[in-house]
């Protein structure tokens, strides 16, 4: 399959696009982009089942954006408030606290340090041009790919979804002798599902990040996780290239993502056009135990389950190549925030026959990743560890015989929320790598 990249003059194009727009303020952010000038982000503390039933009644009337979904007596959310929303909720009379005053500033702080970041990403790739002769066709005949082999920055920011693309295939035509291209299918904007198989082992090892639009460091960390296995100096590489086959998406909804990158950084699910709101949540469309609780019917909310099951392209797709793949022995689902790996299952607070199994894996994943930056993540189970989602892509992975599934959470628990500042890209990365090993080293295959 041959993948379309963009030429380095194109990006280079795009960037010098992409600069005055950077640096205008926020009152002229072009009409085509949203604003989320005054949106506040506020953890609401659930103490009792009237709380609960406060909180959920007002979701659609409040317009409220859900971060994070740990919606149970004891819990708490994160929730984006719009300006025109916020004394309503005041008048709620709920216990929460102000985790960012106004998210238009975050967003505007992320894209001044892309700003910075995109002149040291783009002298490199110059430099290595002007190295390489001025050429930019590596010998594959892939456009750009001996550049972006070689900047050493990749890791010190966030892309577009055309950089993304050009990575990748250089990352495939760099290591012809370990890695092919695959695509899982077209998503509804006809964009691939881009990926890359590594390894040659009899077991099979499935995962992807940015099922959610918006959760952008779950794609730099998958692309962390297959910087090390081509490139990495871990001694256990080779062996973990004899004994599994890696299948490894980084951008699973690349028109969501599209979106946030072009008009709405806070969009969370796929560009299916439903009912005049853009998207179907795409991990509550899962055909396992669909419409099952913990989604919504209602077009608008993020959490919106779509028509029926599997209406997604972009569900059904990886759902049928986890079906059709033989023996896989593990399937990951990197979302981001609030620090937990998660094992089936969602939709029900009964734990499934092999949950001791998959649950010691998500210990030792946490303890390998702790070890490394301090992090603490929290492990357990989807529905008793943040709330019952039916319709979820672990869930489903688990239904069609994957041993062990499970649903990440990357960092942080909130400061920042999905704008993670670039710099904790390759610590997310370091540690997630430890933990992802973790679960190789002890995988029953
Ligand atoms: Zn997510």
């Amino acid at each position: 399959m041959k993948l379309s990249i963009l030429s380095l003059s194109a990006v280079a194009a795009l960037a010098v696009i992409m600069t005055p727009v950077l640096a205008l303020p926020t009152a002229v952010v072009p009409s085509a982009v949203v604003s989320f000038d005054q949106h506040r982000v506020v953890r609401i503390q659930i103490e009792n089942e009237q709380e609960l039933a406060t909180l959920s009644a007002h979701d659609d009337t409040l317009q409220l954006d859900y971060f994070t979904h740990h919606k149970i007596i004891g819990g708490h959310v994160d929730v984006r408030i719009p300006p025109q929303s916020f004394s309503k909720f005041q008048g709620l009379n709920l216990k929460y606290s102000t985790l960012i005053e106004n998210l238009q500033s975050v967003l505007n702080e992320e894209k001044a340090q892309d700003q910075e970041y995109q002149k040291t990403f783009s002298a490199q790739l110059n430099e290595n041009k002007r190295r390489n002769g001025g050429k930019t066709v590596h010998a594959s005949g892939i456009e750009g790919a001996d550049v972006y082999a070689a900047a050493p920055a990749w890791f010190s920011g966030y892309h577009t979804y055309a950089d993304h693309q050009n990575w990748l295939a250089t990352q495939i035509a760099n290591n012809p002798d370990k890695a092919s291209a695959f695509s899982a299918g077209k998503t509804y904007q006809n964009r691939d599902q881009a990926g890359i198989k590594i390894g040659s082992g009899p077991n099979n090892v499935v995962f992807h990040g940015t099922q959610h639009a918006r959760e952008w460091i779950s794609t730099m960390v998958v692309e962390y996780i297959i910087d090390q296995l081509l490139t990495g100096s871990d001694s256990r590489v080779a062996g973990y290239l004899t004994k599994y086959t890696f299948h490894i998406i980084p951008i699973m909804n690349p028109d969501g993502f599209v979106v946030t990158q072009t008009s709405n950084r806070m969009h969370r699910k796929n560009a299916q056009s439903n009912g005049g709101c853009l998207g179907t949540d795409t991990n509550r469309n899962w055909g396992f135990k669909w419409n099952q609780g913990g989604s919504s019917t209602n077009p608008c909310a993020d959490d919106y389950m779509g028509p029926s099951a599997f209406s997604s392209p972009e569900a059904t797709n990886i759902g049928n190549y986890l079906k059709n793949t033989p023996n896989v022995v593990s399937y990951i689902d990197f979302h981001s925030y609030s620090q937990l790996w998660m094992v089936p299952y969602g939709y029900t607070g009964t734990r499934p026959g092999t949950y001791a199994y998959m649950s010691g894996l998500a210990v030792k994943a946490a303890a390998a990743l702790k070890a490394v930056h301090g992090t603490r993540f929290t492990t357990g189970d989807i529905y008793n560890t943040i709330y019952q989602a039916s319709g979820n892509s672990a869930d489903y992975a688990y239904s069609v015989g994957v041993k062990a599934p499970f649903a990440v959470e990357l960092r942080d628990t909130g400061n920042y929320g999905f704008s993670l500042p670039a710099n904790q890209i390759i610590p997310s990365g370091e540690e997630t790598w430890a933990a992802f090993s973790a679960v190789l080293d002890n995988i029953q295959v």
